[in-house]
């Protein structure tokens, strides 16, 4: 790659960042020490939920959320298709059937007219979601108000997947709080808002999937007396309770994520101001932003541009040429749908026109921390010279 190559993200590690890994690492545990719970409160506290259970990556979360609802072989989960892989995989790993609903091309977020016309016409074949997986693409939360009202009505749980958007409010409530879900997950893979190298967690309100949360994370076992099953045959005694997995996070990731938290509103913040700059540099170009909702305060894990019109049979063209130029793009996402993996599933791409809208006219351009403003006047003379 050249040396002047602009990623479309990346992550920022600061001083304090390293001095609190190496604490852990000089420290007597570096797994399963103070700093998991450490982390897990200061995460419950910062989006105002009860319980925070972090784990290896989000895609675990995502699992472990599928499997502590009770997701089974027989139920039905619907996510978004414009969306990383691993929110329709949490499905399958469940032995679930999985089904998308059709996305807003003009936000990138769940289309609730589409949502609820769905459910109406599921419920009348019996074909209704266990859980739905709504997608808080770039940041921006779904509209989970109307969401949690369809939940209701429909009879569905809602797991938000919000590997983008941690640090991003919804009507004045942090995202993460599940003030309208059963459950929120978040990433800190690097690309991510902030980063334990991989990570992830999920947050809830009730202590019943946070208790099944956390013994899925190892192995189904727990070590709470008061939890126990059979009689306690000793100090060494534990039980296996159910069929878990080893998705702990240790402790050096998470002194990581202790230190990059405190950051949190001023990396959320500084990604706004470059959006806000993209905004005003781009205004003679023939591309527009992501529209983001009133009603929300983005995290900006993402720049998303669209494409006018007279521009998408250009698509490749300007992509690459991007690209030749050293500038960072990429498509978040192409539909989950059109993977080879999804074929067997028999998905008809005429029933997502708004997906298939998206994906013909939408690019991720460099935004994260540290992105200058000389860097970003750099990515719109690029596309003036694709552009021609
Ligand atoms: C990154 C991402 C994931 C998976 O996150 P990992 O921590 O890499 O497992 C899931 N969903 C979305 C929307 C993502 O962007």
């Amino acid at each position: 790659m050249k040396e002047d190559f602009i990623p479309y993200g990346r992550h920022q590690i600061a001083e304090e960042d390293i001095q609190s890994v190496v604490n852990t690492l000089k420290s007597s545990y570096i797994t399963q020490g103070n700093a998991v719970p450490k982390f897990e409160e200061n995460i419950a506290k910062k989006v105002h939920a009860k319980y925070s259970i972090c784990v290896n990556s989000a895609t675990s979360a995502l699992h472990l959320a599928c499997l502590a609802l009770e997701v089974q072989q027989g139920d039905i989960v619907w996510t978004s298709p414009i969306s990383f892989v691993a929110s329709s995989n949490c499905a399958l790993y469940c032995g679930a059937q999985i089904d998308f609903v059709d996305i807003n091309p003009l936000t990138g977020l769940v289309n609730i007219d589409i949502l609820e016309s769905k459910l109406e016409e599921a419920s009348k074949n019996n074909k209704l979601p266990k859980v739905f997986i709504p997608v808080h693409l770039a940041g921006a939360s779904c509209d989970m108000e109307k969401i949690s009202a369809l939940s209701k009505k429909y009879g569905f749980s809602i797991i938000e997947d919000a590997s983008h958007a941690i640090g991003g409010n919804y009507k004045d409530k942090p995202v993460g709080s599940c003030s309208y879900s059963s459950i929120t997950v978040f990433s800190f893979h690097p690309v991510k808002i902030i980063t334990t190298g991989e990570g992830g967690a999920a947050t809830t309100n009730d202590p019943k999937l946070a208790e099944n949360l956390k013994m899925l994370r190892s192995h189904g076992i727990t070590k709470e007396e008061s939890k126990f099953l059979k009689q306690k045959l000793g100090s060494w005694y534990y039980e296996q309770q159910s069929l878990g997995f080893n998705y702990r996070m240790n402790d050096i990731q998470a002194s990581l994520g202790l230190s990059q938290l405190k950051r949190l509103d001023c990396i959320v913040n500084e990604r706004n101001k470059q959006l806000d700059f993209y905004k005003k540099i781009f205004s003679e170009l023939p591309i527009t932003f992501l529209d983001i909702p009133p009603f929300v305060y983005s995290s900006v894990h993402l720049a998303i541009i669209r494409l006018d019109d007279k521009l998408t049979h250009k698509y490749h063209e300007i992509f690459e040429g991007m690209i030749n130029l050293g500038i960072g793009v990429q498509l978040h996402y192409y539909p989950i749908y059109k993977n080879p993996f999804y074929k067997k599933f028999n998905f008809r791409y005429e029933d997502f026109p708004g997906a298939e809208d998206y994906a013909s006219r939408s690019m991720s351009i460099p935004l994260f921390p540290g992105l200058s403003n000389e860097q970003q006047l750099r990515v719109k003379v690029a596309f003036e010279k694709v552009l021609g």
